[in-house]
């Protein structure tokens, strides 16, 4: 039993991107704390939930895209615990009847089954600070009633680094669709794993990509260790420690009899109908796997560099854009140079100005040979960093070549003239005399010439 097979399950929590709250109009975007509150979200007795249709628009689309069925009939739950972050003492979700059910998502090959898609408010934030015998927490309710969509699967992620991938793929959907904000904070899992022979242990609230894997490595080598030793690993909650790099517990598992579901008496049931349905499918996008295989099809790309195109829907548009100019250029100037440039930067495609107008106009000078290759590239890092756009920081700094063959030819007549020995050797058939009169010409145009086009003049003239 040296490596055991662990299942995992993973609760993943998504802030939906609307500009009011789940149950109330109080704007989702503040910076002051408890700024962005009213009767509702502050749980005053007597008030009353009014649901935001957005989210339940975004939610239905992420159920789509996971491959769920939609309930076209649900309703919310009050879900009772006490604590701090909770001003009403329950929190409305969804039990009995999520928004979908039952979908997968394909991640490195494998079918990762989806057991639920449901819409929920976020609680308050608590802080805790202070220092020494004076610790306190403080509460920040702009966050309470916030959308978050939770995706739940059903325990087929074999491995923490499959749970990784799972995030990234998820997340890329998620990105296509439009629907989550961005930030570091807004991706929190509850992570369930558990060995052979071994139970459940779920982590509790972990945040952000690299701790989710973190958080189940750390708790798999764990559960592996206890059971090496003869001991049997508890159904329990752990909490994880992301500076120690470790779980630890935090109490005997619940059970979900504890929360004492009811139904929300406050919202009324959500009817799906079928002209809702219909025009939220009309409004999903092709996914970047889809897209991938159309890539495939419809350019006769590689498996690789469809799936690195297809990542980001941005990438995708420009590479589509640039393919109608022409298609090998297009797949070398996004996918090696563009994604190359903006990996380095550590920038996405979304925080440049870089458009498909502006990668095709610089594929348009390449293939009618106006740029060489390297100022192509130099006029994409300035685009990816400064914004400029390729043509026009070419033109203002004199880099196109001149086309008109003349000037080109004279070049290579007079370096000819000039160097008619090395002229005589590459008619002998030295092939690196051809690349001495080449770098002559070139340098004599000061760059602004096709190497190509040089050495085709020369062939010529043989
Ligand atoms: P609860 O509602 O009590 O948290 P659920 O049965 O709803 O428990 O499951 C919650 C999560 O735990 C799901 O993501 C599920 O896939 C995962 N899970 C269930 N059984 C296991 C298991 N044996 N190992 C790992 N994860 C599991
Ligand atoms: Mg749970
Ligand atoms: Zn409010």
């Amino acid at each position: 039993m040296d490596k055991p097979k662990s299942r995992i399950g993973l609760e993943i929590h998504v802030q939906l991107s609307t500009e009011s709250k789940l149950f109330c109009s109080c704007p989702t975007a503040a910076s002051e704390p408890n700024t962005s509150t009213c009767e509702v979200c502050l749980g005053f007795p007597g008030s009353k939930p009014v649901l935001n249709k957005k989210a339940v628009d975004y939610a239905i689309m992420v159920a789509l895209a996971l491959n769920c069925r939609i309930n076209t009939g649900f309703f919310f739950s009050r879900k009772t615990y006490f604590y701090p972050d909770l001003a009403k003492n329950f929190q409305i979700t969804q039990y009995e009847a999520p928004v979908g059910e039952k979908g997968f998502l394909e991640v490195d090959g494998v079918k990762v089954n989806i057991r639920r898609v449901h819409l929920e408010e976020d609680p308050a934030s608590l802080i805790h600070t202070g220092s020494g015998s004076n610790v306190y927490s403080l509460v920040d309710y702009n966050r309470s009633g916030i959308p978050l969509v939770e995706i739940v699967t059903e325990p087929g992620i074999q491995s923490p680094e499959h749970a990784r991938h799972f995030m990234d793929e998820l997340l890329k959907v998620l990105g296509y669709l439009g629907v989550y904000t961005h930030g570091d904070s807004v991706l929190k899992a509850d992570c369930n794993i558990s060995i052979e022979g071994g139970e459940r242990v779920e982590v509790k609230n972990v945040t952000g990509f690299r701790a989710i894997q973190d958080a189940l490595s750390s708790e798999y080598e764990r559960q592996k260790k206890v059971t090496a030793e003869g001991g049997l690993v508890e159904r329990e909650t752990r909490g994880f420690d992301a500076e120690k790099g470790a779980t630890y517990p935090l109490r005997k598992k619940e059970t979900e009899d504890d929360y004492g579901y009811i139904a929300e008496p406050d919202l009324v049931d959500v009817e799906v109908d079928p002209k809702w349905l219909s025009s939220l499918k009309g409004r999903m996008p092709e996914l970047a796997a889809e897209k991938a295989r159309r890539f495939m099809a419809q350019y006769g790309l590689r498996e690789y560099d469809a799936k690195v195109l297809a990542l980001d829907m941005n990438v995708a548009d420009v590479f589509e854009g640039a393919a109608k100019v022409d298609l090998q250029l297009a797949v070398r100037v996004v996918s090696r140079e563009l994604l190359g440039i903006l990996n380095y930067n550590k920038l996405a495609i979304s925080g440049t100005k870089i458009d498909s107008k502006g990668i095709s106009g610089l594929v348009e000078l390449m293939k009618s040979g106006k740029v060489s290759d390297r100022n192509a590239k130099e006029s994409l890092i300035r685009y990816a960093l400064e914004g400029v756009a390729p043509k026009e920081f070419l033109e203002k700094n004199g880099l196109l070549i001149d086309t008109n063959s003349s000037g080109v030819e004279e070049a290579v007549k007079g370096v000819v003239a000039e160097n008619w020995q090395a002229f005589d050797e590459f008619r002998f058939g030295n092939q690196k005399s051809l690349n001495f009169l080449i770098g002559l010409v070139m340098r004599r145009l000061k760059g602004k010439a096709d190497a190509r086009q040089v050495q085709k003049i020369i062939e010529g003239m043989k």
